[in-house]
């Protein structure tokens, strides 16, 4: 889990660091970016470590989760940032950020840009810091984070899952969840050993606010409003890649090759933990 900074002195700090690395990166940024064939063929600059912000778009329930920890068992220099996760967390320990954020995501909206915003640049400038690459689930989810985000990181790589609404639907009333610990279980992919109790603690599972029909659809309508045109946003820079289907185990190999062949030029930095 990444921790927050909440000080203000702190988190300008933190960005005017975040910009001199990002300025001091900047060749190899532009070079996995840009991917012509003038700019693939220059050598890279030695020895400097490549790091990488990768996104993962879809609808909510639609295996984005699944997907990214295959994703980081392969790619072990990336590191997740979950922003779902993370405000989940906060809403277990009942900070502030967390009373703020619970009562958007348990009517299925979004928690507002700003409060977004704040977390994930911070988050990410820590992340940065340890000269990681980053995997980005559920965020950025409006053209707004996404152009906040852009003068901040580069987006280089991009996975759009396109999975059916109805796929979807049923998905995620299959989902329950261990609500102490996070654990998350499904009926139909990974059910608990006994139906309706946590597996290590045995205590019940329950249904995730946002998880009832009425707040899926909400969420579903919202996916389509204000995260689908980040879609196109990404395709324009030419970094985004379309994955359609209705199972993960059949998604993700078509995934791991687009990723082996994007970061196939700079695999010691894109595989090394
Ligand atoms: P997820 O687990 O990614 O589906 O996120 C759960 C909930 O957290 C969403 O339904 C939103 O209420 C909130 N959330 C997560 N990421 C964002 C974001 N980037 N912008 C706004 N709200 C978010």
């Amino acid at each position: 889990m990444i921790h927050l900074i909440s000080s203000p002195a702190r988190s300008c700090l933190g960005t005017a660091i975040l910009r001199k690395q990002l300025s001091r990166r900047g060749s190899t940024f532009s070079r996995t970016s840009l991917r012509s064939d003038a700019v693939a063929s220059m050598p890279l600059a030695e020895d400097k470590p490549h790091t990488h912000t990768l996104l993962i778009l879809g609808k909510p329930g639609g295996g984005k989760g699944t997907i990214s920890g295959k994703i980081l068992a392969d790619f072990p220099s990336f590191q997740l940032m979950s922003t779902g996760d993370e405000l989940r967390q906060h809403v277990r320990n009942q900070t502030a950020i967390g009373v703020e954020a619970m009562k958007y995501m348990d009517e299925g909206s979004l928690v507002p840009d700003n409060v977004m915003i704040k977390l994930v640049i911070n988050d990410a400038m820590e992340a940065i810091k340890t000269g990681r690459s980053l995997l980005l689930d559920g965020f950025p989810r409006t053209l707004e984070q996404a152009k906040v985000l852009d003068q901040n990181l580069n987006v280089d790589l991009v996975v759009n899952l396109s999975i059916p609404n109805e796929t979807i639907v049923g998905r995620i009333s299959d989902r329950w969840i261990h609500p102490a610990s996070g654990r998350v279980y499904s009926y139909s992919y990974k059910p608990p050993k006994v139906k309706g109790l946590d597996d290590e603690t045995g205590e019940l599972l329950v249904q995730r606010e946002d998880d009832k029909p009425e707040s899926a659809l909400r969420r579903l309508q919202m996916y389509e409003d204000a995260t689908a045109p980040l879609v196109n946003y990404y395709e324009e820079k030419g970094v985004c890649q379309t994955f359609r289907g209705t199972m993960s185990d059949v998604i993700y190999p078509e995934v791991k090759a687009w990723l082996d062949d994007q970061l196939a030029e700079d695999k010691v930095g894109a595989y090394a933990s």
